[in-house]
């Protein structure tokens, strides 16, 4: 065991050991702020994939296996329309060690809607998200399109952290394989989080992409990981 992982150990007994007298669970992970995080953890060239708008069988089930295959773990943003649809593909993501994301019960714009409102949107996915995973920690949401809101303190305060992005593929309305696979060569950043698509429409481009890229990067010295856990 390294030296840096043994404090980090030590420390996270210590921490556990002090948080225990604490009540509220979002404090007791570590407090999620309102602040948008858009960097992955970690030093040096790491990289975090996150996924928007499924599940949506059968390309987040392609994706599952891809990241299997090469392993990586991934943050998926749900919209609880498709969690109520697809709760067994829910249960796959979570199950194989991937992350999971409120992304809004129906992927409305809620920027324009008072916190109380926004509440009861992201209360209500999150309760569908449970329904299909009891045991499901759900650490970040990600407001749809972007419009954020009032929508980062009212995650906080469900002990989500707000998730953003550094760049896009812009894989809307697929370009092909190699179009998307070359965006992220040409976008990729040290600490990058990147945001791509399995849901909204046929993201078997992106799927294709990303089992593409992911050997190439790697070999370049890119490391895969989350975000980091709060702002
Ligand atoms: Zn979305």
């Amino acid at each position: 065991m390294s030296r840096f992982l043994f404090r980090c150990l030590l420390a996270a007994v210590t921490a556990t050991g002090t948080l225990t007298a604490i009540s509220s669970p979002a404090l007791a992970h570590g407090g999620p702020t309102a602040a948008i995080v858009d960097t992955a953890r970690g030093h040096g060239n790491v990289f975090s994939l996150t996924f928007d708008d499924g599940p949506n069988p059968p390309d987040t089930l392609a994706l599952l296996k891809v990241l299997r295959k090469h392993h990586v773990k991934a943050v998926f943003c749900l919209v609880g329309d498709q969690v109520k649809a697809h709760p067994e593909v829910v249960r796959r993501i979570a199950a194989e060690g991937h992350t999971l994301c409120n992304h809004s019960l129906h992927h409305d714009d809620l920027s324009a809607l008072t916190p109380a409102q926004i509440r009861a949107d992201l209360a209500e996915t999150s309760k569908l998200i449970h329904q299909a995973v009891p045991w499901a920690h759900i650490a970040y949401f990600r407001a749809p399109y972007g419009a954020w809101g009032q929508s980062p303190q009212v995650a906080a305060d469900l002990g989500m952290q707000p998730l953003g992005w550094r760049f896009d593929i812009e894989d809307w309305v697929p370009p092909g394989t190699d179009v998307l696979a070359q965006r992220i060569r040409d976008r990729i950043t040290p600490g990058a989080v990147a945001l791509m698509h399995d849901g909204g429409g046929d993201r078997s481009q992106t799927v294709a992409a990303v089992d593409q890229i992911i050997p190439e990067l790697r070999a370049q010295g890119w490391r895969f990981t989350l975000p980091q856990r709060r702002g």
